[in-house]
């Protein structure tokens, strides 16, 4: 077999077996090829997405745009790390800062990456602006986060699979219960060194926990009153997914610091950034932080083009269209079939409860038929199936693909 010869599903899926760590579980379905809101399986059969890399593809697979950028950038300069000046980022800094509202903007490649960077930049700010005295900066952050897998991130996770044998953690994060304000105003009594507070404004990962209505505007007022940033982790939740801009957005929220990864590219190229405005940013000089290929050209050219596709598409209010009906039919469906116990969601970031327990192989394996009946989705934790389709999506399109969801729930027997 030379190395390039097309593959049949099964030799695809043998070879990452055999070959490649086994960190995670993926669903059993070889894709080879993608354009806006479907995917292709290497027999040529094909699938609704519905997964959207977790929300990065919100543009669409192999948008033309971010392509077209892509390859024009690529073709031109890939990387000079910064050492150098290059003509592109300082184009796109301005570009995303005046897009999202912040002076500044530090670029980073994954999400975690953006991660750590907005927690290094708060306890720096908390040091040297907030005055908190050597190594005793602590950050509140909410049980059930995800916020990526670096050793300092899962410090703070309580997915046991997630820790289990990567210790020992970092210190310095009060961990407190999500969508809870008393117990957010609590941890931030009677401490003073409190430097953040970082949460999802909808918990993802966690099965598209939907936090009360006014919790985000609440816990930033909360963050203002004792002097302590207000971290929004948007990398699942950002750009447009829920049917805004940003999903702090719906309540009108201003994060100190905002995170971003996913789909600021389209889901082309590893992009990510951190943003937040001079007061804080200006904290990090030289040295103090970097990444060889954050911020290099094509990124660059890639986010510009993701972004700009955002706003001409008008992906928010698309998402938050669909996102009505999506619920609408799926809430219609709960009541009368035994298998669904709820949806939640906001714009076209969805979960669908399953009435089983969270060890059931149930969702599993619904996800299964709903790929033989073409619609691809994955489980997020044990029960729940999270339905996040890009937000190129047409009505017409949505509409076959619940159709296809209550057939396949319908038609399912343990
Ligand atoms: C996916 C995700 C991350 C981590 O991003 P990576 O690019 O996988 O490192 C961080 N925070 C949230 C909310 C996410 O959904």
């Amino acid at each position: 077999m030379a190395v390039l010869d097309q593959l049949t599903s099964q030799q695809a899926i043998d070879l990452e077996n055999k070959y490649g760590a086994h960190n995670y579980h993926p669903l059993p379905v070889v894709l080879s090829k993608g354009e806006g809101v479907y995917v292709w399986d290497v027999e040529g059969k094909k699938y609704y997405d519905f997964l959207s890399a977790y929300s990065a593809v919100n543009q669409g697979h192999c948008h033309p745009k971010i392509v077209g950028a892509m390859v024009n950038q690529a073709q031109t300069l890939t990387l000079t790390s910064r050492a150098f000046y290059n003509d592109m980022l300082g184009k796109y800094e301005k570009y995303a800062t005046e897009y999202f509202g912040f002076d500044k903007l530090l670029p980073m490649n994954t999400g975690a990456e953006a991660v750590e960077t907005a927690l290094k930049i708060c306890r720096k700010w908390a040091y040297e602006v907030k005055g908190i005295d050597e190594n005793q900066a602590q950050i509140i952050v909410c049980k059930n986060n995800f916020h990526g897998r670096t050793t300092t991130i899962i410090s703070f996770s309580n997915d046991p699979v997630a820790r289990k044998n990567f210790g020992p953690f970092t210190e310095g994060f009060i961990k407190i219960e999500y969508d809870n304000l008393q117990a957010l105003e609590e941890a931030l009594e009677n401490n003073d060194n409190i430097a953040g507070f970082m949460a999802e404004p909808i918990q993802g990962e966690a099965g598209v926990y939907v936090p009360s209505e006014g919790y985000l505007a609440a816990a930033k007022a909360l963050c203002e009153k004792h002097n302590v940033l207000f971290i929004a982790d948007e990398v699942q939740t950002g750009i447009a997914r829920t049917g805004k801009l940003l999903a702090v957005n719906h309540e009108d929220v201003q994060p100190d610091i905002l995170i971003l990864g996913k789909a600021l590219s389209g889901g082309a190229y590893p992009v990510s950034a951190v943003l937040a405005n001079d007061d804080i940013m200006n904290v990090i000089r030289p040295g103090n932080h970097g990444s060889t290929f954050g911020g290099n050209p094509v990124a660059a050219a890639v986010a510009i083009a993701a972004l700009e596709v955002v706003k001409e598409e008008k992906l928010a209010e698309n998402a938050e269209r669909l996102g009505k009906i999506f619920r609408e039919e799926l809430s219609e469906f709960a009541k009368e079939n035994e298998l669904v116990t709820l949806v939640r969601g906001k714009g076209l970031l969805n979960a669908v409860v399953i009435n089983d327990s969270e060890e059931s192989e149930t969702a599993w394996n619904i996800c299964l038929k709903l790929r033989d009946n073409g619609l691809l989705a994955k489980p997020t934790h044990g029960n729940i199936i999270r339905f996040a389709p890009p937000l190129v999506m047409n009505e017409e399109q949505l509409r076959d693909c619940i159709a296809i969801i209550k057939k396949t729930i319908t038609e399912f027997k343990k």
